[in-house]
């Protein structure tokens, strides 16, 4: 008896809950990993991506938001970003630092990635007052300096503190939060620096991200990404303007594709004064396009040109890439070069992690650091942001119902 009873109790539940507790209908679905580009149905369980098919019946789902005319695309990743905000240490570690969560999910960006503000001393502190308590999936790269980017004149410079061995130590004690090793910023003229984060990154096996600060004619670009590098290291900044990108006659330089071919991924990196026109559109013009599509998010660049990961995008649309190559380039391509492959796609049982996007047309102008202006006529905008299976950015409401059918105040 009691078993029968039980299996009644199950059949009904199972009948009166639908089993998907999101369906976005009839947006089109970019997907790079499961090279996906078509209007597609994805249904939300249990904060996990559950189905993706051409059609899904609206009567499976709690919730049923209306997709028709937007994007659909995995969470964005921006892999280079600022975050080690909170308890006002100096630069990096503090000040020039934002929190996440007022500026990631309004743009679409569900996972970001601390470039390497904190080092191995300071990066239990990023850990609790950022990576726990922000919303968003704050994944880090530990810097080669033990202290971080706490002193771009002081701390940055002092090769006695930057040990690969402790840093290699302190990766592998977080293996799910820190994802490569950081260089940055570093003037002298020796190679030490760059060959000892690559030497952690070694030890730690995981990649390392380069910010070649002063460029000096001592160490030579062309041999950091020809040489020094790994298959899989990472330059970010890519179109600064000392970057050696273009001959006399204006064509991108040879060894940019060599080190690409030997597998040195190039970053953009946006940042406040790493991004100029004048580097970017004669080489996405000649086809040499950017491996990934960071901001470079902090206080300096957050009001800039910058603005936003959308914003950084949207330039390289008004370049003339499509947006299925752009997406992949925000998504799936940066989860592959942070080795965090669960990330950056729609597959079935991935973290459901989704942007909604609007393509925007009209007349828009985007800015580089040096203030020059290049005209597009289209812009992304988030509308709806799904961060673990939850809606975590509504711009219009669209995951809500309209409020004359929310009850009488009185009935609560
Ligand atoms: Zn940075």
């Amino acid at each position: 008896m009691k078993g029968i009873a039980v299996l009644i109790f199950t059949a009904v539940s199972a009948f009166a809950q639908p089993p998907y507790e999101l369906l976005l209908k009839g947006g089109q679905v970019l997907d790079a990993r499961n090279h996906i580009n078509g209007v597609m149905d994805v249904a939300v369980a249990d904060g996990k991506i559950a189905a993706v098919a051409r059609s899904i019946s609206s009567d499976q789902a709690k919730r049923v938001i209306d997709a028709t005319g937007l994007y659909v695309t995995p969470g964005l990743l921006d892999m280079h970003a600022h975050v080690f905000a909170g308890t006002m240490g100096p630069e990096y570690t503090g000040t020039l630092s934002v929190r996440p969560d007022g500026f990631t999910f309004r743009s679409g960006v569900t996972t970001v990635v601390d470039a390497g503000s904190a080092g191995w001393r300071n990066f239990a502190e990023l850990k609790k007052q950022t990576i726990d308590t922000a919303r968003t999936r704050v994944l880090a790269f530990l810097n080669i300096v033990g202290n971080g980017m706490g002193g771009r004149e002081t701390v940055e410079q002092d090769l006695a503190d930057m040990d690969p061995e402790r840093t290699a130590a302190e990766a592998a004690r977080y293996p799910r939060l820190i994802v490569g090793i950081k260089i940055a910023h570093y003037m002298g003229p020796d190679w030490m620096p760059v060959d000892r984060a690559v030497d952690a990154g070694r030890r730690a096996n995981l990649p390392v991200m380069v910010d070649f600060a002063d460029f000096r004619k001592e160490r030579p670009f062309q041999q950091l990404v020809l040489e020094h590098l790994r298959p899989g290291d990472i330059y970010t900044h890519l179109y600064l303007g000392a970057v050696p990108m273009l001959d006399a006659d204006g064509k991108v330089l040879p060894y940019l594709f060599e080190a690409r071919k030997r597998g040195v991924i190039f970053d953009v990196g946006h940042g406040a004064g790493s991004f100029l026109w004048r580097q970017a559109v004669p080489t996405v013009r000649q086809g040499f396009v950017p491996d990934s599509i960071s901001t470079d998010l902090h206080v300096h660049s957050m009001n800039a040109g910058m603005k936003d990961l959308l914003n950084v995008m949207s330039k390289f649309l008004a370049l003339g890439m499509s947006l299925e190559d752009v997406v992949a380039r925000a998504t799936w391509h940066p989860a592959r070069e942070i080795r965090r492959e669960e990330l950056g796609h729609l597959s079935v049982g991935a973290p459901a992690d989704i942007a909604v996007l609007r393509l925007i047309s009209g007349n828009f102008g985007f800015l580089d650091a040096r203030g020059t202006r290049l005209n597009g006529s289209q812009k992304l905008a988030a509308e709806l942001t799904i961060h673990d299976g939850r809606v975590v950015w509504d711009l219009n409401g669209l995951a809500a119902g309209d409020w004359q059918s929310a009850p009488p105040r009185s009935e609560h």
